[in-house]
């Protein structure tokens, strides 16, 4: 394969162009000596992307925003963000900028975006930059929520870029290269409304439905269509995170996408034993963001989208909250299917499975579960044993098997099937110890733990040989894990 010249990676300007009054040209800071340490082959070649150029010194410079293809208008985007409940009017990418858009094979557009690419307009207080261990947080986590089949922005590379970074100790900096379908959040819509510019608002409405909704364009109400699936993306995201066990840690309205990815990779974390109070955000004092909350949360997000849109809705306030109100009243609904039809899929149960049999079902196991303080991942992938009539891998994640093994026969009767279960159940998550593991080895220098851990978190439900120290718990003294963002 040729080695692509710069000028052919062809990046747009469209949400540069569209909606200027939320975009500052912006240039990454010049890495000093830009190395790559994880480049992922097979997203570069969904984008039409050669591997081969990306490893290159110029395609390395690309990735880290220092070589801009022509055409392409670098922009900080603005947006606002009620973080943890408090609204920061004026948040926007502090350290990170849009490159621009680039088609994919499929021909849909996605957002190639720089994350730790140096101070910008709305950098306040901050250095605008990155560490490496963090990036590789995020590239790791959101490549395993994607081989989850889980929505999720991507990433396509990490660089070290050779400039320390000042944090509680000097660390290697990095530059994640992201990317999504796009970047607009909750908070784009709050930091539109809050202009007073209705024009902006319509055109970023308008925007969103382009990209992610364009059925809604021809509904009789657009942009109450463009809400309502906003509000099924998310009810289906949160359902797929509780589902699977997943922590974001920090659900503020400028970390929730309008297409219903998953993003901003902070202080996340998958549960080890099944807790629902689970917190593992070290800023996250309240216990807002944590596991059993989230679907509140997201349901209190999406109440700021709706009051961000309602001078669209409708010209009188009041037809224009009513409308708002009976399409958010949809979210629990929607959420609570989502959540009941993937926990039979997890017991092997068909979907629609008589619901009077299957939630109870569902409570007693969680109740089980969590008086064990069992592994959540350990024990659901156990579970296929168990329909396969060998109990005791399930039994031996218990203090007490006897009330597990009165569940188990009532649920074994029900004729569970194991191959479905091991379609949606993973053996392979990427636990906090071996990120933990991982990123303190990539800080070093050593990549190997990272790449075989990726290896494993990318394949999630297929069970390899070898691979038996990546599917165990957490051992013993690993202890209360806690995560930290903003790094
Ligand atoms: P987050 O909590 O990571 O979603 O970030 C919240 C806000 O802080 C966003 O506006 C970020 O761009 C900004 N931010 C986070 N870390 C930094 C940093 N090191 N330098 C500048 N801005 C940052
Ligand atoms: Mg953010």
């Amino acid at each position: 394969m040729t080695a692509a010249a710069p000028s052919t990676v062809a990046l747009d300007g469209r949400f540069a162009r569209e909606l200027a009054e939320m975009a500052i040209p912006w240039r990454a800071e010049e890495a000093p000596d830009p190395r790559l340490l994880v480049l992922n082959e097979p997203l570069a070649a969904e984008l039409g992307l050669d591997p081969g150029y990306l490893r290159d010194a110029d395609g390395v410079r690309l990735l880290v925003g220092n070589l801009v293809p022509s055409g392409a208008t670098p922009v900080a985007q603005a947006y606002t963000g009620h973080q943890f409940g408090w609204l920061a009017p004026r948040l926007g990418d502090g350290r990170a900028l849009l490159l621009g858009e680039i088609t994919d094979t499929d021909g849909q557009l996605r957002d190639f975006h720089l994350k730790g690419s140096g101070r910008t307009p709305f950098a306040r207080g901050g250095d605008g930059f990155a560490a490496v261990g963090p990036m590789l947080r995020e590239y790791v986590v959101s490549e395993a929520m994607h081989a989850l089949g889980i929505p999720t922005t991507r990433s396509l590379a990490v660089v070290a870029t050779g400039r320390p970074v000042v944090r509680d100790t000097m660390l290697p900096g990095a530059v994640l290269t992201r990317v999504a379908s796009s970047h607009l959040r909750v908070g784009s819509f709050q930091y539109a409304r809050a202009t007073g510019d209705l024009n902006l608002l319509r055109r970023l409405a308008d925007h969103a439905i382009a990209r992610h909704y364009p059925g809604a364009a021809d509904a009789e109400q657009p942009y109450l269509a463009l809400f309502q699936a906003v509000v099924a993306a998310q009810a289906s995201l949160l359902a797929r995170w509780m589902l699977v066990g997943f922590v974001h840690g920090v659900m503020n309205t400028d970390n929730m996408t309008v297409s219903g990815e998953t993003i901003d990779y902070g202080p996340c974390a998958f549960l080890d034993a099944f807790d629902p109070a689970t917190v593992y955000s070290s800023i996250d004092e309240t216990g807002r963001y944590s596991y059993r909350n989230q679907p509140v949360m997201a349901e209190w997000n999406l109440t700021r989208l709706a009051e961000s849109l309602l001078p669209l809705l409708h010209e009188e306030q009041a037809q224009a909250v009513a409308q708002a109100q009976e399409s958010l009243g949809a979210f629990r609904r929607q959420y609570s299917s989502a959540w009941s039809a993937g926990m039979a899929a997890k017991l092997g149960l068909p979907a629609g499975f008589d619901d009077g049999v299957a939630s109870p079902l569902v409570d007693e196991v969680l109740t089980l579960l969590q008086a064990g303080g069992a592994d959540y991942t350990s024990f659901f992938r156990s579970l296929s044993a168990a329909a396969r009539g060998n109990t005791e891998p399930a039994r031996s994640l218990l203090p007490d098997p006897s009330a597990f093994d009165a569940w188990s026969a009532r649920w074994s009767a029900l004729g569970p099937d194991a191959d479905v279960m091991d379609r949606v159940n993973p053996a392979y998550i990427p636990r906090n110890h071996l990120v933990e593991e991982a990123l303190a080895a990539a800080t070093g220098g050593d990549l190997g733990p990272l790449e075989r851990l990726l290896d494993a978190v990318t394949r999630p439900f297929e069970l390899r040989p070898g691979l038996g120290r990546y599917a165990a718990a957490a051992p013993g003294d690993f202890g209360a894990y806690r995560t930290f963002c903003g790094t």
